[in-house]
């Protein structure tokens, strides 16, 4: 236990999935953002894809919830049980807590008070040195972007909860919008389409299970390409089980709303972007991350309507992770830019 060196430990929270990354190591952890504790001790049962099994199954003593909502902090305590359960997995005995740095990565609607609380939580979990960043700072740099030189780049983090747009430049913000508008949504929105269109209630999982099988946004699609998925779900009126099959023209249109709503924000976003940095972004593109990117033609729907070229993140899922490893090294000092 003599002389053990503290560790660097970078923490992706985002609504639907948390991912940590330890410096040396990597990313260790890569779950869903839920956790099943008990309600009275308030001891955690569960963390992650086995508590995300338990969504909708426990009996009233114990509860399974998901840290963020929407992009904003809604149950504090479930928040600190997957951050202490996950400090746990990393075998305290290996290393020492006091003397580690804890980064926390959090959507940039996440307020002061709950980000103090962030903190005070690590400091409870006995990490003095813990600090937090905006998601999409951290989601640039691991996506391979420099943004310690004076280029400014845009960014898209289209998440489970909220999508996040910022414009960064020497290192940081320069202004940002986030929106309650991601894959949840895109969710909700393809299961009222199902209720009203198909007379079929469905649940959330098999709205989501539609949308990354089938889900596009592209204009043309090829006819001879033309995909569908058979669902099943309560009828609507006999209460009964029942399957229909869903085309993909129709999950196109549901899917076109809340990616208008995507490109408005950026338009926002741009319109309050100082003229330098919008000449570097036509010249660098727009990247995208975040689950909700890898829904088929998102990039090409971007592009066609601001007329600027759009590129995916080369690693879309763990982008904010891997940007971590460099925030972590690069502490309160982003205009040096880091060493490999
Ligand atoms: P967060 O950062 O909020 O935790 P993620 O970036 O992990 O979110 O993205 C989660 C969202 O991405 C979920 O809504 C999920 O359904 C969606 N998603 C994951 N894979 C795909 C896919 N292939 N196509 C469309 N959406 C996807
Ligand atoms: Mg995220």
């Amino acid at each position: 236990m003599e002389n053990q060196e503290g560790i660097n430990i970078g923490i992706d929270l985002g609504t639907a999935n948390t991912l940590v990354y330890v410096s040396g190591r990597g990313i260790v952890f890569n779950e869903a953002s839920v956790v099943a504790y008990d309600l009275e001790t308030s001891k955690t049962f569960a963390v992650g894809n086995e508590a995300a099994r338990m969504l909708g199954r426990t009996h009233d003593k114990i509860r399974v919830s998901k840290p963020l909502h929407l992009g904003v902090i809604s149950d504090i305590k479930a928040a600190k049980a997957l951050i202490e359960s996950v400090l746990l997995k990393l075998d305290p005995t290996t290393y020492s807590i006091p003397d580690s740095t804890l980064l926390i990565c959090c959507p940039s609607e996440v307020t002061m008070v709950e980000r103090e609380s962030l903190i005070n939580l690590a400091h409870d979990l006995g990490i003095d040195d813990a600090f937090i960043e905006e998601e999409v700072k951290a989601g640039v740099i691991g996506s391979g972007i420099d943004i310690f030189t004076a280029q400014g780049n845009l960014f898209i983090d289209i998440g489970g909860g909220s999508t996040d747009v910022g414009v960064l430049s020497l290192g940081d913000i320069v202004v940002s919008e986030s929106i309650r508008v991601a894959g949840s949504r895109m969710d909700e929105l393809i299961k009222k389409h199902v209720q009203y269109e198909h007379g079929l209630l469905i649940g959330e999982k098999t709205a989501e299970l539609i949308k990354t099988t089938i889900g596009t946004v592209r204009e043309q699609l090829d006819p001879a390409e033309l995909k569908t998925i058979h669902v099943a779900g309560r009828d609507n009126t006999t209460g009964l089980p029942r399957e229909v099959e869903i085309m993909q023209e129709e999950i196109r249109d549901v899917l076109i709303e809340p990616f208008e709503e995507i490109v408005k924000t950026t338009l926002r976003v741009l319109e309050q972007t100082p003229p330098e940095l919008s000449a570097d972004i036509i010249n660098n593109g727009i990247f995208t991350c975040g689950g909700g990117s890898l829904v088929d033609g998102a990039q090409e729907f971007i592009a066609t309507r601001l007329n600027i070229e759009v590129k995916q993140s080369p690693n879309p899922l763990t982008a904010i992770a891997e940007g971590t490893k460099v925030l972590l090294r690069n502490r309160g000092n982003y205009l040096i830019k880091p060493m490999d």
